[in-house]
Order: structure tokens, then sequence, then C-alpha cells
């Protein structure tokens, strides 16, 4: 088990372009740190600075308090995993567990022992002998963390392993990697840009965009406190919604152009929210299990919506609602609208105790 921390790192592929800015970060001993973001935010940037397979260009690197800013790969005592696996291909199941072993000179007896130990933990005694591409995709994917484990690292690096493999096995990849966490009690950061992977697998969930941390927090945390707008729409599928209002003078909240207005209740204390936004502009975030439709009943006191798109998953159904140049996401839990059409007007309900707000101009939350 192991600690990383990174202190101020930057890293600039091309000149004063940086893909990773000025970051610092710790991963403590048996986390399981998962790194979440949109495709090119510089996740796979910050695995290999990790790794040593890119160089910083400014800042440090420690790896149990020990500094490795500059220390070759093979000397961080790490087992990456890659998307492509990565197996050598004219070598056996076998073979490829064994490579690292060799080289590094362990004996043959032990080596066996090692293998036998990880082929069991991932089922892969049957096809020891066979060669990569007589495996299927997920089979390949075991094959490359047994070449890891058996390595007995201090910290294990993942970079989208799972990105390769069709739906159904990705979700038992994802058992495999959880266990395999909780059996060897190592520090583990992993990389993907699903956020359903990052809530399932981690301990510590990152959220990056731009080569910026947004967030460092707990699944759970991420979704019911997210830190600004970007990490409320990015966790949670579907995202947060994200509604600009008005401040009144005196803390009511209005919807522009709509005709319930204000649309506050007595739940919250708007007063206190919004002390710095009297009269300023300010984004009312609000999960779709918050937004509540109904019919339209009389035409007074309503918040206006029309059905755009009606999305029936079994366990859930997912309204879009345009709401003026709007598209609102209501969840609900049971399908009991089944006579509502397309370009039906509904009512829209926010359930206001449950709503976040956040500053129109940085984005973050109030
Ligand atoms: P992610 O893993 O989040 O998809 P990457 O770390 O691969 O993002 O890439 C971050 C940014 O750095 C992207 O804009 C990408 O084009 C750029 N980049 C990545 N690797 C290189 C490289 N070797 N040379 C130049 N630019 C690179």
């Amino acid at each position: 088990m192991a600690t990383i921390k990174l202190e101020n790192i930057e890293k600039c592929y091309t000149k004063d372009t940086p893909v990773i800015k000025n970051l610092d970060l710790e991963i403590n001993e048996g986390e399981f740190a998962v790194i979440v973001g949109p495709s090119g935010c510089g996740k796979s940037t910050l695995l290999r600075l990790i790794a040593g397979l890119e160089e910083v260009t400014n800042g440090e690197i420690y790896i149990n308090n020990k500094r490795v800013t500059t220390t070759v790969p093979k000397d961080r005592d790490i087992s990456m995993v890659f998307q492509n696996y990565a197996l050598y291909p004219q070598m056996t199941v076998y073979e490829n567990m064994a490579f690292g072993l060799k080289m590094r000179n362990e004996p043959s007896e032990l080596i066996k022992e090692k293998i036998q130990w990880a082929s069991k933990k991932l089922s892969l005694e049957k096809l020891l002998s066979r060669k990569p591409k007589e495996l299927s995709g997920g089979q390949k994917q075991r094959v490359a963390l047994g070449r890891a484990i058996v390595r007995e690292p201090k910290v294990f690096l993942f970079d989208e392993p799972l990105s390769n493999l069709d739906a159904k096995l990705r979700i038992q990849m994802r058992t495999v990697i959880k266990r395999l966490h909780e059996e060897l009690d190592a520090t583990m950061v992993y990389v993907t840009h699903d956020q359903v992977e990052a809530m399932t697998l981690g301990t510590k969930i990152i959220a990056l965009n731009e080569g910026v941390i947004h967030q460092v927090d707990s699944p759970i945390n991420l979704y019911s406190d997210p830190a600004d707008t970007f990490v409320g729409k990015f966790i949670g599928n579907p995202g947060i919604n994200l509604i600009p209002v008005n401040i009144s003078e005196n803390f009511e909240i209005h919807i522009e152009g709509k005709k319930k207005n204000p649309i506050i209740s007595e739940d919250i204390d708007t007063k206190a929210i919004f002390k710095n936004h009297s009269k300023k502009k300010v984004i009312l975030g609000i999960r779709p299990e918050y937004v509540v439709l109904n019919e339209i009943k009389n035409n007074g006191d309503i918040l206006e919506g029309e059905l755009k798109l009606i999305e029936p998953l079994g366990n859930e159904t997912l309204y879009h609602i345009k709401l003026d140049d709007i598209t609102l996401i209501s969840r609900h839990y049971e399908h009991k609208h089944s006579d509502w059409n397309l370009g039906m007007k509904v009512n829209v309900n926010f359930n206001l105790e449950k709503a976040l707000f956040f500053d129109f101009e940085s984005k973050k939350r109030i």
C-alpha cells in the first residue's frame, strides 16, 4: 500500500498550452481513487504522469513520501492496466503473466506460485496455455489484471480498462476489480469517462475538466453536493437540470417570462441563501427526481412546460420538458402517466428543498 501526492503539477505537450494546470492531489493508502471527466480533459495524462510515462513540466510527484518526479517507471513500484490490454501476442497467458517477474529474475518456482494464485483469483486456470488471439475481450482484460497483480506493486493504475468491453461484461469486470481492491488492500488509481463506473468503483472520486480538478469527494457527496455546475451536470445520468433565474430585491426566485412567479415556497430560507445575490442572476440546479410533473387542472398559478420526449426505462421514466428555451428532465419512478402524449402541456413543480444554487459567473455553489 502506498500514498500518492501530486504537488502543483503542470503538463504542457506543446509550449504554453497546459493540459494539466497547477494540480494538487493526495491519495491515501488503500484508497480506490477514480479520476473521471469528459474525453480530452487530461485523465490519461495525469495517470501517465504518476506512472512516469510522461514527464511533468512543473511540480513534484511523491509515492510513499518519496520524490519520484524524475524516477523511471520501472522503479516507481506501480503496475498499469490499459484499455487495449497490451498483451504480447506471441506469448501464452502464462508467459504474459510471468514476463515481468522473469525480468526481475524471480525464481521460476515462485513465479509459478504467483501465477497460480492470480489465475485462481481471476478464473484464468483453464486459459494459461492459450495465446491472446484465442481469448475474448473480457478474458484478455483478466490476463492484463493478472499480470498486474502478480507483480504485487504498491500502486495499481488503470487507464479506462473496461472501455473495450460490452456493457454486460463491463459490469462483471467492475465486480472483479472491486473485489481485487478489497482483497489486495492496494492503492488504486483508475481513470474513466464513465461516471457510473466512477461512482460504483471509487472510494474517492476526482472530477476533472480541462486539466483542473473541480471536486474530490465520495460518490454520494459528488451527487448530492456538487461543487459547481460541471460536477452537477457530469455526475448523474441524466445530470442535474440547470435553470437561470433572477433573484429579486426581496430574495424571491423568478424564472424569466413565466406566469408562475415567484416560484419560491416556504421550503427554503432564500434570504440566507441569496444574501449576496439580491437583484442578480443565479443558476437553479435541480436533479430530475425533484422535478415533479402534473396535469394542468386550471390555467391559473402554473409553470407550464411542453412534453417533448418520454423515455420509459422500466424502473423509471424520464420526461423531457421544454420550458421556453430550456429543456428539463423529470424522473418518475412509476410509469403512471401512460396517457400522456408528446406535445401536451404539463405543470412543472420543483421540490425546492432539494434545489442547489450556483453563481451565474463562477458556476460555483452558492
Ligand atoms: P483524456 O484521457 O481525459 O481523454 P488526455 O490526457 O488523453 O485526455 O489528453 C488531454 C489533452 O492532451 C488532449 O487535448 C489531447 O489531445 C492532448 N494530448 C494527449 N497526449 C498528447 C501528446 N502525446 N502530445 C500532444 N498532445 C497530447
